[in-house]
């Protein structure tokens, strides 16, 4: 093909087409194979071209592929919500499905406020998010969000959303204990609703293990415990946003499990049909759906795509190969081997400040200076550039780059599929380690360390 004319990521790259997969690899046109060491965007959890879910859409398809939610429910839909509900902890019954993670977390938001609205408490409209965080990309969930780079062009545009900082224990201050670190965290969450008055607030938003902004950090324990007391105490709704954590991802069904809290709406994506389809799902509890059904009885959120036959088939199967498998338990047996062997890595190498994660979802960050924590400038792109590196010897992983430039050093995540072997993961490591220390070379070469 001499041009193209689909717009890409970077306009003006060229990329290279994907031909087929298999667990965890890929293979592009040229026959090159990759490690797919972070699921895509973390989404390819239970690794390509598994034949059980070839299957399943085929099936669909053959049948009925869509009907208008208006108009009917289906098998497929009515059998993925029944699974849903008994995964999901506490009341968390009722799922709202989707298209996208970002879909989901605005559907989350709109579903918090309307539920106020019912209660006969209109005010209660806003959402208090987290630095760091990210929840989608769409105005709303971005309004929620706080990923700099994402936000940066549209700032004037979106809701001015009061938000906290979240638990970042690497980078906490000097001299405080993680128990004490936790508390002054979600201490912060009772600050800002009453800096804002209660009656403002509808809901609080948090990953419970930040993702895309910051590398898969993990809050210490008792932080989301005492959130969930604060937003008890003040009737603020709490938000997990399980797109990138749940299904499995960090070795619980829920990533929000680790912590043994329930919150009142949960979103899933990404590995909810692990990348097979797009689906994505908010999923909420009794209460809610009881009084907004004594109420208009009618939820103001959907889409087009939502609850179609075709796309619940497929993540079902999804789900049934992730319990068939006992991809959940893997998930934290190879997840704490693979964190033991990125430590490892860290021992070796100046260039990693910290290694962290739960279950697959591991993260990595870049510093200049392991002793003093500092931060390169964003300017210089060194995950990036390991990115780069690691793609070129054939292994992918994510980037999460906030842009807190200065704050928080650039870091990126590994989260390869839950069916990664050990072996797989000594390969993964192999080449990551080629790519870092290549990296950290050129890095020397150009007296940037
Ligand atoms: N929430 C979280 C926690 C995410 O990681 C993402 C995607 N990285 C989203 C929401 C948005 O999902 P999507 O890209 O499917 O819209």
């Amino acid at each position: 093909m001499t041009r193209s004319y689909v717009i890409k990521p970077e306009l003006g790259k060229t990329y290279p087409f994907i031909s087929r997969g298999k667990g965890i690899y890929l293979f592009d046109q040229e026959g090159k194979r990759y490690i797919d060491g972070c699921g895509g965007a973390v989404t390819a959890s239970i690794g390509h071209a598994v034949d059980e879910v070839a299957e399943a859409m085929y099936a669909q398809a053959k049948e009925v592929s869509f009907a208008y939610r208006s108009h009917f429910s289906s098998d497929a839909v009515e059998e993925l919500g029944a699974k849903l509900a008994e995964w999901a902890p506490g009341s968390l019954n009722w799922s709202f499905f989707v298209s996208s993670g970002s879909e989901a977390t605005e559907t989350a938001q709109k579903i918090a406020i309307q539920y106020w609205q019912e209660k006969g408490r209109p005010t209660k409209n806003r959402i208090i998010s987290r630095w760091m965080s990210y929840h989608g990309i769409t105005m709303g969930a971005l309004s929620m969000s706080g990923h700099v780079l994402r936000r940066k062009r549209f700032v004037p545009l979106l809701e001015d959303y009061p938000a906290i900082t979240g638990p970042y224990p690497y980078r906490r201050p000097e001299g405080i204990s993680l128990e004490d670190y936790a508390l002054q965290c979600a201490n912060e969450l009772e600050t800002a609703i009453k800096r804002v008055g209660s009656e403002q607030v509808a809901a609080f938003i948090a990953e419970p293990i930040i993702g895309a902004s910051g590398g898969a950090v993990v809050p210490p324990d008792g932080y989301f415990q005492r959130i969930r007391e604060i937003c008890d105490q003040y009737e603020v709704l709490f938000i997990a946003d399980e797109v990138m954590t749940g299904v499995g991802r960090t070795g619980k069904a829920f990533g929000i499990d680790h912590w043994g809290v329930v919150p009142d709406l949960m979103t899933l994506g990404k590995g909810m049909s692990a990348g097979y389809t797009p689906m994505a799902a908010t999923i909420v509890s009794d209460e809610i759906i009881e009084t907004i059904s004594k109420g208009s009885g009618l939820i103001m959120a959907g889409h087009t795509y939502s609850a179609n036959p075709q796309s619940a088939a497929v993540s079902l199967a999804v789900l049934k190969y992730v319990e068939k498998h006992q991809l959940i338990e893997k998930s934290a047996q190879q997840g704490a081997y693979l964190l033991s062997r990125m430590e490892q890595l860290a021992e070796e190498i100046p260039l990693i400040g910290d290694t962290r994660g739960l279950g697959l979802l591991c993260g990595m960050e870049f510093v200049k200076n392991k002793d003093t924590k500092e931060p390169f400038p964003l300017s210089a792109g060194v995950a990036s550039q390991v990115i780069a590196k690691a793609f070129e010897k054939g292994l992918l992983v994510y980037p999460a780059i906030g842009g807190l430039d200065g704050v928080a050093g650039d870091s990126i995540i590994l989260s390869p599929p839950l069916t990664i072997t050990t072996e797989e993961i000594d390969e993964l490591i192999h080449i990551l380690r080629d790519a870092i220390l290549a990296v950290q070379q050129e890095l020397q070469e150009k007296a940037l360390i």
